[in-house]
């Protein structure tokens, strides 16, 4: 089992009460050891930061490691080296002494060094129990890249594992890729000690959160929000409550959101909430992955590939829904029919031996079920069908395609607007004149038609009895965050739907003015928990 470890700095001995009631809260969100951050303690107390070191160990809730790095390695230590690695030999010695002391690999390099540890280790075993403080201290031996992989990074490995002074083994490396951590997986795997490996930065959460599937000795997470000790590291709260880091296990499966960005995303609430709910052995991390499809089909490739992971499915989001539809098409897999007719698909299915059929990859859309499930419940309290209506589209990117797409699809007329007109015009050839049939059995060509290029007229025209906004157009943090899609002369009444596929806020300025004008309204939020069920359904379904 993996330990959350809360890192917590202390910078002077006026602070140690703060620190052990910092650490005393992270115990009870579920820390079960703390990391005790020395550097400015060990620069301003001279002569007394041993004693003071002591004391934050005698009083510390958490089984405790003790930290004074230097800054080569990423800290803030002003001692000079020598006095640095003194005082950790010193709090090695000491009846109080913490459960392990953090010494960088490269330090324990050095024959001297190396003779001051095991001379001081030597000095507490031989006190035994009768010295006061227990058993002697363990070393962690670790080493940090704040920069990437480093080039000798199995050779430091093999150094820590078959030094007979290290008892644990910490790595650190900056993530530049989610691939990075595949590697961090096979060290654990592979270890000949316990040890722990972490990526840092926004790519190397997955190995902090997957530490116990692996066999990490510990993960790090900051006792609140914002106050990690190194980049991307979560908190104790988002791991137990989040990424339920309690249940995940060697055969846990693993999903994500993949993306460029991703970080803000709501699909891991809420796809590991429906994992909790249904007791399922799964975990969902936020994916990031640059927008170029290299980047994709290498990221995506190596998970679905990697032996170990248990990758089994992902939602997809922009900007890389249509590299979705080609990387499943590369690798042979299976492809909904209406996904591959949008040419854009948001859900990946990961099936570790392959179907029946001999298919282990398979992607499909559900932006398009959701928005037409939500659309056409939202027509019926006003009496009206899909069929037969008239649907004003703005916005011809991803979203806006697999709307009209299934509009079209159950037999509405799509009009798509789009301040690049060429763009709508692209998507209205793309998806006219599908042939289906309908739930009641009729033949039925798709009609999709591209709004006039100053589409102001033509919206305003009465003769819509939907609108859709597929633009960011009113979305927090977004180009236009006060702006409406929709032009003031467009008349709206009780008999007209507007529907906004943007979900932050959930009242947007459209669906704000729509409500005053007694329109039907559906926020973003109505399509985005329809369409992440479906995929939760599809996630859950699989075994
Ligand atoms: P996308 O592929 O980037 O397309 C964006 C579309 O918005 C393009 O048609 C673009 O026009 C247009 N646009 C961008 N900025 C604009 C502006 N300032 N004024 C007017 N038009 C503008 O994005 P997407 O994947 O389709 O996503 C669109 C929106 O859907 C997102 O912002 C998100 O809020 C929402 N969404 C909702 C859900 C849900 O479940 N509710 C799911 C996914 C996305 P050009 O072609 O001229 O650039």
């Amino acid at each position: 089992m993996s330990l959350i470890c809360s890192p917590i700095a202390v910078e002077s001995a006026a602070e140690i009460p703060l620190a052990v009631e910092r650490a005393a809260r992270a115990r009870v969100l579920g820390a079960r050891m703390v990391e005790w951050r020395c550097d400015g303690l060990a620069s301003r107390e001279g002569a007394d930061a041993a004693d003071a070191i002591a004391r934050l160990v005698r009083e510390s809730p958490l089984p405790s490691i003790v930290t004074v790095r230097s800054s080569e390695e990423g800290g803030a230590c002003s001692l000079a080296e020598s006095e640095r690695l003194a005082l950790l030999a010193r709090v090695a010695k000491v009846a109080d002494a913490p459960r392990m002391i953090d010494v960088e690999h490269a330090a324990l390099c050095a024959d001297l060094v190396r003779a001051l540890f095991a001379a001081a280790l030597a000095t507490r075993e031989g006190d035994g129990e009768g010295g006061g403080g227990g058993a002697a201290p363990k070393l962690i031996a670790s080493s940090h890249d704040f920069t990437g992989r480093p080039n000798d990074l199995l050779r430091r490995v093999a150094a820590m594992q078959d030094d007979p002074l290290v008892s644990v083994v910490k790595l650190a490396w900056m993530a530049r890729s989610i691939r990075d951590n595949l590697e961090a997986f096979d060290l654990l795997a592979s270890r000949s000690k316990p040890m722990i490996a972490i990526l840092m930065g926004e790519f190397g959460l997955m190995s902090r959160v997957l530490a116990p599937k692996f066999g990490g000795f510990l993960t790090f997470a900051s006792d609140a929000e914002g106050t990690g000790s190194a980049p991307g590291q979560p908190s104790v709260r988002e791991l137990r409550d989040l990424y339920r880091f309690g249940a995940i296990g060697p055969a846990t499966r693993v999903f994500g959101v993949v993306g460029w960005p991703v970080a803000h995303s709501r699909s891991p609430a809420f796809h590991n909430a429906r994992f909790a709910e249904h007791g399922y052995d799964g975990v969902y991390l936020p994916l990031p992955v640059p927008s170029e499809w290299e980047h994709f089909k290498a990221s995506i490739g190596a998970l679905v590939d990697h032996e170990k992971l248990d990758f089994a499915g992902a939602s997809v989001t922009i900007p890389h829904k249509e590299h979705l539809v080609r990387f499943v098409r590369e690798r042979g897999g299976g492809i909904d029919a209406d996904a591959a007719w949008l040419g854009a698909a948001n859900t990946l299915v990961v099936h570790p031996h392959g179907t029946p059929d001999g298919q282990r990859i398979f992607a499909t859309n559900t932006d398009m079920p959701a928005a037409v499930e939500v659309l056409s419940a939202a027509l019926a309290t006003r009496g009206r069908a899909l069929r037969g209506s008239r649907i004003a589209v703005i916005g011809a990117g991803g979203v806006g395609r697999a709307i009209a797409g299934g509009l079209a699809l159950a037999g509405a007329t799509v009009v798509v607007f789009n301040r690049d007109h060429a763009r709508a015009q692209f998507v209205a050839d793309a998806l006219s004149g599908r042939e289906v049939v309908l739930a009641d059995g009729r033949a039925h060509r798709t009609k999709v038609v591209a709004g006039a290029a100053r589409g102001e007229d033509a919206l305003a025209c009465g003769c819509f009895h939907a609108f859709v906004n597929c633009t960011p157009v009113g979305m927090e943090g977004g180009p236009d965050p006060l702006g409406s899609p929709l032009p003031d002369e467009v008349h709206l009444d009780d008999s007209v739907v507007v529907m906004d596929t943007v979900y932050a806020p959930r009242e947007t300025p459209l669906i704000r003015e729509a409500r005053a004008r007694g329109a039907v309204t559906v926020d973003g939020e109505a399509m985005f928990l329809r369409q992440a069920a479906l995929q939760s359904a599809l996630f859950l379904a699989r075994w």
